[in-house]
């Protein structure tokens, strides 16, 4: 150690990053990290919290909508993006700066700048200073990717969303996965007009397809507009401001915001990988081994930044262990097996498991059970919106390998349910249990 300035040093302070310094320094260790934007990463700073209360806030369009069937009078309500958009923010101020007391309080040293790899021992940092330690993690995260066609400049990507000057009255969101369907919902009920062009026939690939469909039927209904197979061949500013889309084979679309949401790659532009001989996958990832270590004895890698799956809480996950067995004498790896996920569309789909079409290729003789209803609140309101559960089964073992969900709460409920899963529970135990009523939960209990 005599030799190092630090016992670990991590490139990156998101999920993966700090969760890996806050647990290695708490081993003993000592640790410095470095951060060039703000310390918490995509998640908490420009992902998954602030987006989460973007939908809180606007789901209230619908809830004052439907409560006049509850008997409540409401005045005709009024919309404040720039309320919600700096009360947003306030609190991701209040994370960053949580996240960063964590790191002081666990006394890992937090340089405030940008950091590349010098050598397998050696990160040089944007001040210049060079600094040595025994162990470099990358914990770099990813990037969205920004589509290459004239007047693409002219949109912006998640990283810019959370700061609009104003709410666009018309919205263009390239891609269909996550982020686009997350923010179609969230624009779409603060009342912007919304169109959602993909380059492909679907939505949220890997999903169950009749979960999918549902959003896409319910999504339809409510007025988002959607383009498939489409793909942009330019953006065109115009005088007064507003841009004009143009795709092949499509008509061109007016709009106030463009959005890219097109995926996500490995953040490793100029991180000085190739100072020590780490060649990147074809999709720009580090490849790593189980342990999450590069192919240099000294420098490991964790998160978006090795895109195997690309969470939030797997992060964090493959930060913990990589502490564990470097500094903490107990060498673990992850368990990527049924890894529940969730879309905060509106309403929200979630599943873990196989899906009915990957349970056939792979177990042959599957049953699939489901329940499609009107949860009871939505009777009330007259709201016309359906959920659906669907329960696929092992034919052989009656074990439960898959459960997808659409419907109000679904991430909530499916995280519970997805214990049971997780722990290979069969049909008959989910049938054992008794119904909690009058819940939309009870539904996984009550599967026909
Ligand atoms: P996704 O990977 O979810 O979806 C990408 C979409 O863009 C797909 O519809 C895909 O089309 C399309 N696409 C991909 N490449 C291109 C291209 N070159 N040109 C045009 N279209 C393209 O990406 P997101 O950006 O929405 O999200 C990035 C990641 O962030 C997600 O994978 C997820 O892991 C994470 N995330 C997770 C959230 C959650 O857990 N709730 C929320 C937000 C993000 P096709 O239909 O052909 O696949």
């Amino acid at each position: 150690m005599a030799d190092y300035d630090f016992d670990l040093f991590v490139i990156g302070a998101g999920s993966g990053g700090v969760r890996a310094a806050r647990v290695s320094a708490g081993y003993g260790a000592k640790v410095a990290i470095a951060e060039e934007y703000r310390v918490g990463g995509t998640c908490v700073i420009r992902g998954c919290v602030p987006k989460k209360l973007l939908v809180y806030g606007a789901h209230f369009a619908e809830d004052l909508h439907d409560a006049k069937r509850f008997g409540w009078e409401v005045e005709t309500p009024t919309f404040n993006w720039a309320t919600l958009r700096d009360n947003v923010l306030a609190d991701v101020d209040r994370l960053n700066k949580a996240y960063t007391e964590t790191l002081d309080n666990n006394k890992v040293t937090t340089f405030l700048e940008r950091a590349t790899i010098a050598g397998p021992h050696e990160v040089k940092l944007a001040s210049g200073k060079t600094v040595t330690a025994k162990v470099i993690l990358i914990a770099t995260g990813g990037w969205p990717v920004i589509p290459d066609f004239p007047g693409a400049e002219h949109g912006v990507t998640s990283n810019e969303v959370f700061h609009l000057d104003s709410l666009p009255k018309r919205v263009v969101i390239a891609g269909g996965g996550y982020i686009a369907n997350e923010f179609a919902g969230i624009f779409h009920s603060l009342g912007s007009s919304v169109t959602l062009v993909n380059r492909s026939d679907t939505i949220l690939r890997g999903y169950d397809e009749q979960i999918r469909d549902r959003l896409l039927q319910i999504s339809m209904t409510k007025g988002i507009q959607y383009r498939f197979n489409c793909h942009f061949e330019s953006i065109e500013k115009k005088e007064d401001g507003s841009l004009l889309a143009s795709f092949c084979d499509h008509d061109p679309v007016e709009a106030d915001l463009v959005l890219f949401a097109i995926g996500r790659r490995p953040n490793v532009e100029g991180l000085g990988l190739d100072q020590v001989g780490i060649t990147i996958t074809p999709h720009g990832a580090i490849p790593v081994d189980a342990h999450n270590k590069t192919n240099v004895d000294s420098i490991y890698a964790v998160g978006d930044v090795t895109d195997r799956v690309q969470l939030t809480p797997v992060a964090i996950r493959e930060g913990h262990a990589f502490a564990d067995t470097l500094f903490g004498d107990n060498p673990r790896t992850v368990d990527y097996d049924t890894i529940p996920s969730a879309v905060f569309s509106q309403p929200p789909l979630a599943g873990v498991g196989l899906t009915e079409a990957q349970a056939r290729n792979k177990l042959g003789s599957i049953k699939v059970y489901s329940s499609d209803f009107r949860p009871m609140k939505n009777v009330l309101a007259g709201r016309n919106e359906r959920s659906l559960y669907k329960m696929i089964v092992d034919a052989t073992s009656d074990r439960v390998v898959g459960l997808h969900m659409i419907g109000p709460d679904a991430p909530e409920i499916l995280q519970a349910a997805a214990i049971a899963v997780k722990a290979g529970l069969t049909k008959a135990d989910f049938d054992a249990t008794v119904a909690l009523h009058p819940s939309m939960a009870e539904e996984l209990v009550l599967m026909k």
